[in-house]
């Protein structure tokens, strides 16, 4: 039996095991939604059902917002070393749990479980103990005042924090903001995609575990439209921490807005991925191909648009076709696999609607293009050369397994098409040039800017984006910033 015999069988073995009943976590206990209604939750590996989610709406966001409510005032005054100390149990339940938690991601969200257990649950861990020390090194300024006074700073948590998160990274991107908001002494209402709700639930069974009080973190499933909107639009939410796409974070921007409520908001890019001739190339394809296809390209920072000096584009284009071609689609459960399944048949129709544009527009389609043929939602990865900057292919984030190629004669050039977008996200740079690197880093309209790499994740600098990429910054102190409330106190000497 070959190894990839193995690792099917091995794949059928962990999807016999059985699906999670998701309820909402509500006050430390687990609830049905107050509607009695379910969603249901599609496996994108198989295309069948394998969960129902609760359907909840603004009566069990009122729920959770009150518990949260109740929780706050024990849980901002109880030390800050205490409160570190849950945090880092719970990092480490979650370590404890690698195996289960990558599993349950890589069925509910169609990554490979390889990925899941490399990137998503041990960030996630990484996330708790982060923030969990942060707060141990928080300080905060004073001034004297010519001797006449002295002003100092207090950071107040702000009391319940509205956490929404999206699919693609789910427990990596709602522990990112679960983490930094209970570290600083807030309560949270937590509402994750209602796509991939399993780690989210398995996430309240570990905080159980690890001790930290009822109403603390409370879960909310269901729709955006319903439980997201009325966590958006509650009055006793005065913070709200969003990620997701740019027409969403609008809605979310404009539904808070008359509340003035204070925001975050982590959203679309379309980054590029500029390869200059004195790169090193090897280096740079291997990069690129996870650059692009990591997550089958649902990665907020995926480098989509890849721009290649035009020495040396068509060496690149002949190495990064071939890698691409060897990637392997398939059972997102499956050891051997590199691109799993995308996260459900409808955003599966909407990249494919824009492998159409790219045929019709005359784009030339060097591998991929097409759906696989199988059940679930698998589009082969597909790398595209000869189309326009102004075309909606390089302009709209189209977040699936589909990069275009195409070659700039100077840095100025590649600059303006770097920058032609409405997003602001993140971009990267290959060159040995120090000179040239630092320069384009400097002009680049991004909030993250890698020189020869990607992705390289250091907890503690901002993160975020530029434009139509979002408004704030998370990650580190940022994240601990944001999460309180400065407040000048000035006493007369
Ligand atoms: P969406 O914007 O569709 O959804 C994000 C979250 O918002 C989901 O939980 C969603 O619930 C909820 N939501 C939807 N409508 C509303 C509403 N009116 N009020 C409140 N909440 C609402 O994004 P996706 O889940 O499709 O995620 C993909 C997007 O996320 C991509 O654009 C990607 O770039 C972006 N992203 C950005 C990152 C960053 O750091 N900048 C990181 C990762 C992803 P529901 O699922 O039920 O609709």
């Amino acid at each position: 039996m070959t190894d990839v015999d193995e690792s099917s069988k091995a794949a059928k073995r962990n999807r016999s095991q059985s699906s999670v009943a998701v309820r909402n976590f509500i006050g430390g206990r687990f609830t049905a939604a107050a509607s009695g209604t379910t969603i249901p939750d599609i496996e994108p590996g198989t295309g069948e059902v394998m969960a129902s989610v609760p359907d909840s709406d603004e009566r069990d966001i009122e729920n959770a917002v009150s518990a949260a409510r109740q929780a706050f005032r024990a849980w901002s005054n109880t030390p800050a070393a205490e409160r570190s100390a849950m945090l880092l149990r719970l990092g480490d339940l979650i370590e404890g749990n690698l195996e289960e938690l990558a599993r349950l991601e890589a069925r509910d969200g169609g990554k490979p479980i390889s990925l899941a257990r490399r990137l998503d649950i041990p960030r996630a861990a990484a996330n708790f103990r982060f923030f969990a020390t942060a707060i141990l090194h928080q300080s905060t300024e004073a001034h004297s005042t010519d001797g006449t006074a002295l002003n100092y700073t207090l950071r107040q948590p702000v009391g319940v924090a509205g956490l929404i998160s999206p699919w693609n990274l789910p427990l990596y991107l709602l522990s990112w903001k679960i983490a930094p908001a209970i570290a600083a002494g807030n309560t949270c209402v937590a509402k994750p995609s209602e796509f991939t709700p399993l780690t989210a639930h398995r996430l309240a069974e570990l905080s159980l575990e690890a001790e930290i009080p009822p109403g603390v973190i409370n879960i909310v499933h269901g729709h955006g439209q319903k439980a997201g909107r009325a966590l958006v639009r509650h009055p006793d939410v005065p913070l709200l921490s969003f990620t997701g796409g740019t027409v969403t974070g609008a809605g979310v921007a404009a539904n808070a807005a008359p509340m003035f409520k204070k925001l975050s908001l982590e959203l679309g890019g379309k980054n590029p991925n500029i390869l200059f001739a004195d790169a090193d190339l090897e280096e740079a394809i291997a990069t690129s191909i996870r650059s692009s296809f990591w997550n089958q390209g649902e990665i907020c920072l995926c480098g989509s648009r890849i721009f290649v000096e035009r020495a040396v584009f068509d060496a690149f284009l002949d190495g990064f076709v071939e890698a691409t071609k060897r990637l392997r689609v398939g059972d997102p459960l499956d050891e051997t696999t590199d691109v799993g399944a995308l996260i459900s048949e409808a955003h599966l129709q909407k990249v494919s609607g824009y492998l159409e544009i790219a045929q019709k527009e005359g784009g030339t389609i060097h591998t991929g293009g097409k759906r696989v043929d199988r059940p679930g939602f698998f589009v082969e990865p597909t790398v595209i050369t000869g189309l326009s900057c102004d075309s909606d292919v390089l302009q709209d984030e189209i977040f699936g397994p589909v990069v275009t190629v195409t070659p700039f004669d100077s840095e100025e050039e590649a600059l303006a098409l770097a920058n032609g977008t409405r997003y602001g996200l993140s971009a990267t740079v290959w060159t040995r040039d120090l000179r040239r690197a630092h320069r384009v880093a400097a002009a680049l309209d991004s909030g993250t800017v890698w020189i020869n790499c990607w992705l390289l994740r250091d907890l503690r600098v901002p993160f975020g984006g530029m434009k139509e990429s979002g408004v704030g910054r998370e990650g580190g102190f940022e994240s601990l910033n944001f999460f309180t409330e400065p407040k000048n106190v000035c006493v007369k000497l």
